[in-house]
């Protein structure tokens, strides 16, 4: 059973604020060495909580991670209670994270709702590689943003919103594009990106790998449990045979995706 070598963490929380109506934004410390790209996730343990919540890192350093994350259900509304210095015991650097190899000069950052977490990170790791990233980051609703002005300080960066409401957030000063982030994609000339990384909604990433003429990647999400390849319950069918969203994802180049 070599293959599974998940890496069991205590991390401590050094802050856990609400950032929107219904998003909060954790920094854990810890030793964050066992990460190899974003893209990768956490999985949580929640006191009383018999299956881990898995949360996607938006960025790390060497001290420690942030993560993003949305209130939806009892495990996150647990977490929102978690003060500075809680011991958070997780699974960490689980998946497959991003390859930034494959996306050449001017690749396209494309995040739907709390999807855009992941993609901050690998905002950051592009620029530090000298790429010229361009991001489109959509909401439902002007309420919903958050991000915003951290987005905009690491690259050029596009906003819509399904309502056409604007945000109330730093940042907030920008063209909002009514409609869905591929709406922001017919609208503007974005250049000559030949690449893409999509994170959100599934039905938005079904429409990036259908009509979007250019090569990409996108982070896959499912109810999981194990969250490191044991249980099989997050396996996906692709066009390579069956893979597990938590262990050969969640990250998986468009070309191998199969939509029904
Ligand atoms: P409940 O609905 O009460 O959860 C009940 C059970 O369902 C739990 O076991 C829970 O883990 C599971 N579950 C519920 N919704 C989801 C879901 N959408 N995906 C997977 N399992 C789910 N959310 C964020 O807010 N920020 C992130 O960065 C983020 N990254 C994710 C990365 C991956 C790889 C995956 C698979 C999911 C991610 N999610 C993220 C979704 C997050 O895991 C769920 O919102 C969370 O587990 C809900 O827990 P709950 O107890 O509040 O909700």
């Amino acid at each position: 059973m070599a293959e599974f070598k998940e890496i069991k963490a205590v991390f401590h929380v050094e802050e856990n604020e609400p950032i929107g109506h219904k998003t909060y934004r954790m920094r854990l410390a810890g030793d964050t060495s066992a990460f190899s790209a974003t893209g990768q996730f956490v999985n949580v343990a929640v006191w009383g909580k018999f299956l881990r919540r898995p949360i996607s890192v938006c960025d790390y350093d060497a001290s420690g991670l942030t993560l993003l994350y949305d209130v939806v259900g009892a495990g996150t509304e647990a977490m929102t209670h978690w003060s500075k210095g809680w011991p958070v015991n997780s699974l960490i650097a689980l998946g497959n994270g991003f390859d930034t190899n494959r996306s050449g000069d001017n690749p396209l950052l494309l995040g739907g709702g709390i999807g855009i977490a992941p993609l901050y990170g690998l905002a950051k790791t592009l620029v530090a590689q000298g790429k010229h990233p361009t991001a489109i980051l959509g909401f439902n609703s002007g309420k919903d943003v958050v991000m915003l002005d951290e987005f905009r300080a690491v690259c050029p960066t596009y906003l819509a919103t399904v309502d056409g409401t604007y945000p109330d957030v730093p940042g907030g000063d920008i063209n909002v594009t009514q409609g869905y982030v591929t709406d922001v994609i017919d609208r503007y000339d974005l250049g000559d990106a030949a690449y893409f990384y999509a994170c959100g909604p599934l039905p938005m990433l079904r429409a990036l790998c259908l009509n979007l003429n250019i090569e990409g990647e996108v982070s896959m999400e499912s109810r999981m449990g194990c969250g490191f390849g044991i249980c099989m319950c997050c396996s996906l069918e692709t066009k390579d045979g069956a893979k597990r969203i938590c262990k050969e994802g969640p990250v998986f180049r468009k070309e191998n995706l199969i939509w029904k």
